[in-house]
Parts: structure tokens; C-alpha cells; sequence
């Protein structure tokens, strides 16, 4: 069989620059995310909503939007669609039409990491890597650990020291190396950097390499097609590294190209922690880019991220859909 995907080529999402779909790809030559290119005309004379609404209901199912090529072994713990559940006490309490969570914590290792990490581990698997390492707060570690471990893959995980006990546990289960860092997230990004060369690491941290948004990018494809394909006027997004807004953001211009959806986009909204804010810092300022957030402090372990690479980005869909960016206290005290 030969390889199947509708990817066309990777585009650097700072200077445009065109990148061949031939190997495994990191950030582009200027240091900048790359994002996937697809052949939409031919992924819709291949699949139409009626067949996607027929297949399994898992993150799969889209898999003419996704990089891997389709006779290949998927790297999969599965990965179910999630539910979007009515809030009517919410709607109640402060006066919304109509409130939904859509309840991420059902995918494998209990966050939304698990779209990502499949579709990174599923990739670099699909390219002869054999060693994995990610920096991360928490979930994204104990995703790659599992992913990696059913890929048969060495994983090794760096997670800031006061990284919650279970956290570390779970990722050791999962019999990946786990080291605590004497820092935070961008320390542990830093090694892993470094051990790209001697330790023959396929780095896997956010947006670092290209594929992890096309797996989140999936939440984006799922709200639609639960929604009817027609999109809410809103999203609220607990916003890290970004590459659920962003991923998000791409869905929706992809199902707008082929067709599916129409021009109307929800409102981006970022949330971040008081004490960890640094894309609602540079949305408030006007800036395009966000400076580092210093002494970030915040018991949401999963959206300390003090510095994002794709923070224009993030900024960008908040500021083109007209959405916003707002802090919440770790109490859950809105502003
Ligand atoms: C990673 C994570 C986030 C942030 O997601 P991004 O898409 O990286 O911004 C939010 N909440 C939880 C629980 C997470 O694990």
C-alpha cells in the first residue's frame, strides 16, 4: 500500500514558508511553529459530513483533516468524542442562553492532551523514532508516557519540581523516565532542547513540532459536527501553551474552506490564572507578542505556562473572532 494523507505541505506560521511533507518536521528554520497544509478539494470529493456522521465516534473519524497517512498504524488508546453537557444551573445563575462543558476529562489519562499526544506519538512513530521527551506541568507528560509506552517508545519527561506527587506517579507508571527540574516549564524545555542531539530525543513539546495541534484540532471539528455544524457564539478556553485555541481556530477555517461550516466563528476567549496570565497581560496591552510571565503561581498546574512560542497565534484568533482574554483567581473568582 502506499502512504495515503491529504496533507499537500507544512507552513511556517510567521513567514509562510513551505515545507515538504516528507519527514518528521520540528519548528520551522526561524524558530517559529509550523502548522499542516491540507488538499481541500480533494479531501472533499473524498469525504462528505454524512460519512464522517457514520464512522466511529472517536477522534478518528476526521482523519482526512489529520497527518497520518491512513494505512498506517494509528498510535491509539482510544480516544473517544467527548460530550458537550448542558449547564442549566450555569444558565441560571448568570443568565446565559444556553451553557455546555464539553467534558475532556474522559479521554485517555483524564485531559485533552490525549488528542495531541496520539497524533504526535502516532507521527513520530510513522518515522522510526524511538525516543520521546516532554517538558510539561502535568498532563501533557502522563499523555506521552502512556501513548509512548503503547508504541513500544522510550519516553523521558522533565516536570517542574513542585509538579504535584500523583502527577509524577502516573507518568512513572506509565514506565517513563520522570525527572523533577529545579525550575519551571521553560527550564524543563530547555533540557529537553539540549538533549535533542546527544539523546536523540523527538522533542514533543507544545508546538515544537507540528502535530499535537492537529490532534486537539479535533475538539474543534467535534463541537461543530455536535453542534450541527453550526458553530456557538462563544468558546471559553483554559489557555496554556495554546494549542487548543489554535488548533480550534484552524478546524474552523479548514471546515470553512470545504464547505461545511459557514463564515460565523465563535467568540475566543482565553482564560488564565491570576497568578499565571501572560497572553491576557498582552491582549489587555494590545501587544502582539507576550512577554514571559515571571514567578508564575497558580495550583492550575495545566495552565502554567509562563511564556507560550505561539503566542501570537493565541492572540491572533482572540483578537480575529473578536473574542477576549480574562483571569480567574485559583478560588474560581472571575474579574
Ligand atoms: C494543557 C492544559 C490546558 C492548556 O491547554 P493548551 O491547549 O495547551 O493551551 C488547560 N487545562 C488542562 C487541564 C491542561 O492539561
Amino acid at each position: 500500500m502506499t502512504d495515503t494523507s491529504f496533507v499537500s505541505h507544512l507552513e511556517c506560521s510567521a513567514s509562510g514558508e513551505r515545507y515538504g511533507n516528507d519527514r518528521l518536521h520540528g519548528l520551522s528554520s526561524t524558530g517559529a511553529p509550523l502548522l499542516v497544509r491540507y488538499d481541500l478539494s480533494a479531501v472533499a470529493a473524498a469525504v462528505s459530513k454524512a460519512e464522517v456522521a457514520s464512522r466511529v465516534p472517536d477522534m478518528w473519524r476526521y482523519r482526512e483533516f489529520l497527518p497520518l497517512p491512513h494505512d498506517r498504524a494509528r498510535v491509539s488508546l482510544g480516544e473517544p468524542m467527548t460530550p458537550l453537557i448542558h449547564l442549566a444551573g450555569l444558565e441560571a445563575e448568570i443568565g446565559a442562553p444556553r451553557v455546555y462543558v464539553k467534558d475532556e476529562g474522559r479521554l485517555p489519562t483524564g485531559s485533552f492532551k490525549a488528542r495531541g499526544l496520539a497524533m504526535a506519538v502516532s507521527l513520530a512513530k510513522y518515522h522510526g523514532k524511538t525516543r520521546l521527551a516532554v517538558p510539561t506541568a502535568g498532563n501533557a507528560g502522563a499523555a506521552a508516557a502512556a501513548y509512548g509506552a503503547r508504541a513500544g517508545m522510550e519516553v523521558f519527561v522533565f516536570t517542574p519540581e513542585d509538579t504535584p506527587d500523583v502527577t509524577v506517579r502516573e507518568i512513572a507508571y506509565h514506565g517513563a523516565r520522570v525527572f523533577r527540574v529545579n525550575g519551571l516549564i521553560n527550564a524543563c524545555a530547555k533540557i529537553v532542547r539540549e538533549g535533542t542531539g546527544h539523546m536523540g530525543w523527538h522533542d514533543l513539546s507544545t508546538l515544537e513540532e507540528p502535530y499535537r495541534i492537529e490532534g486537539k484540532k479535533t475538539m474543534g471539528y467535534e463541537i461543530a459536527e455536535q453542534s450541527g455544524w453550526e458553530l456557538p457564539d462563544a468558546i471559553i478556553y483554559p489557555t496554556g501553551g495554546g494549542t487548543g485555541i489554535v488548533g480550534m481556530w484552524k478546524a474552523f477555517a479548514e471546515m470553512e474552506e470545504m464547505g461545511w461550516i459557514g463564515s460565523k466563528r465563535p467568540r475566543m476567549f482565553a482564560v488564565q490564572a491570576e497568578g499565571c496570565a501572560p497572553i491576557v497581560r498582552a491582549f489587555l496591552e494590545g501587544a502582539e507578542f507576550a512577554e514571559p510571565w515571571e514567578n508564575a503561581q497558580t495550583r492550575a498546574a495545566g495552565i502554567r505556562v509562563p511564556g507560550a512560542i505561539g503566542d501570537y497565534l493565541i492572540l491572533g484568533a482572540i483578537r480575529e473572532s473578536n473574542g477576549g482574554a480574562l483571569t480567574v483567581t485559583d478560588d474560581g473568582e472571575g474579574p
